[in-house]
């Protein structure tokens, strides 16, 4: 098997088994994680077996989509509310998902939800089709059982957004065993980029976790938020090269978008009151691209680029296109970015939220999915998203408001 995998790895094209489950997957990830399972004995058999899992998911959306359903082959879950870090522009902390940063007047928040809630979540969507799962936040680590709740689902890959200060021993203990988790790590950059948006220390932090991680070979990654203070600083190679070193097969680059709604009460380093000043220009917008397509080319780190790989899916992939996002409390939002909902998902099915007004007007309003000049479309098409939101009742997550 290792040697089918290692000639697949190196573009030989074996027959069997190993060539029918693979074929079909993105050949970028192949190239990448093939040689990544190789290495990591460990992931042989579940590699093979999330792969057919994926297919049998795919099969299952198609045919969802016959039914008249679109189901995302992805399903961002924010776990929990809680976190140990104030960084500045925390995305959810503008859209009231924190806890901790909740304007003192935002009185009516429902409970979060608990694990056996998150498991029917996670059961309920798999049946219909969703292969993946980001588990987001707040910090995902300080939700007591995060590792054993992917444990239960050996079926379905888990990708863990983490600040990378929050886990502990045992976390790193249970990682060891895993095969079906990613961890990717928030940096900015340099140790002076990533401190003065996350607070001092958390650098260096989240570089030693990379470190561990790659010792007990679990597959990891870094996400950024590229703003017009570190673009550049990605633009260089010896920088990514640095955090290859580490291990690091992802990098998932997503651009800065200013919210809709603040209700920034961070106590960052410095505020980001002229927000829009940090979203990059069209002309850096593309430069950025090309440089991410030229490390796409040469492979050595898988890269999702967001907005820029939207135009792949012909735009936005919000509202169920290619994911969806459930909050701490199980509201069903279009978009981690977005705070409308209609359904929470601990009282009604994903299959009624997917197929609700709000979700279809935001995918059936093609104009609605387009960047216009900004990194998010519905960022970009505040007013019609208002309007559908008013005539489809629904609320704010942060207030429960109707809009
Ligand atoms: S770690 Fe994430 S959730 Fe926590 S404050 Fe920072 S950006 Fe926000």
């Amino acid at each position: 098997m290792v040697t089918t995998l290692k000639q697949h790895a190196n573009g030989i094209r074996p027959t069997g088994l190993v060539d029918r489950v693979l074929d079909g997957l993105d050949s970028n990830m192949t190239r990448l994680f093939v040689p990544w399972v190789a290495r990591h004995p460990r992931y042989l058999g579940a590699g093979l077996r999330l792969a057919r899992s994926y297919k049998k998911t795919e099969k299952l959306r198609r045919e969802a989509l016959k039914a008249g359903l679109r189901v995302p082959p992805f399903l961002i879950l924010s776990i929990t509310s809680q976190c140990n870090l104030s960084c500045v522009g925390c995305y959810a902390a503008a859209v009231g998902t924190l806890e901790s940063r909740r304007p003192t007047d935002c009185s009516q928040t429902r409970p979060a939800l608990g694990y056996s809630q998150w498991r029917d979540i996670i059961a309920d969507a798999s049946e219909l089709g969703v292969f993946s799962f980001i588990i987001a936040g707040g910090e995902p680590f300080l939700f007591r059982g995060l590792v054993q709740l992917c444990e239960e689902f050996e079926d379905r890959f888990f990708v863990i957004l983490t600040n990378g200060t929050a886990l502990t021993v045992s976390d790193y203990a249970r990682l060891k065993k895993t095969k079906n988790i990613a961890v990717i790590v928030s940096v900015e950059g340099s140790e002076e980029l990533t401190d003065s948006r996350r607070g001092k220390g958390v650098h260096k932090q989240a570089m030693e976790t990379l470190a561990k991680l790659k010792s007990i070979g679990v597959p990891s990654g870094i996400s950024v938020t590229i703003t017009r203070k570190n673009y550049e600083y990605w633009m260089q190679p010896e920088n990514l090269d640095r955090f290859v070193e580490l291990g690091v097969l992802v990098g998932v680059f997503i651009e800065y978008i200013p919210m809709m709604h603040e209700n920034l009460t961070g106590t960052g380093h410095e505020s980001m009151n002229d927000k829009a000043e940090l979203m990059l220009t069209a002309v850096e917008r593309d430069e950025f691209r090309s440089k991410v397509l030229e490390y796409r080319r040469e492979n050595s780190f898988y890269v999702i680029h967001s907005p820029g790989d939207e135009d792949y899916f012909g735009g936005c992939v919000s509202a169920g296109r290619g994911f969806a996002h459930v909050t701490p409390s199980g509201d069903l939002t279009a978009c981690p970015v977005s705070n409308l909902a209609t359904h929470n998902l601990s009282t009604a099915s994903f299959r009624a939220g997917l197929a609700s007004p709000l979700f279809t007007a935001i995918r059936e309003n093609e104009h609605l999915l387009t960047n216009e000049d900004t990194p998010c479309a519905l960022f970009g098409h505040p007013d019609e998203v208002q309007e559908i939101a008013k005539s489809v009742g629904a609320y704010t997550t942060d207030s429960l408001e109707v809009t």
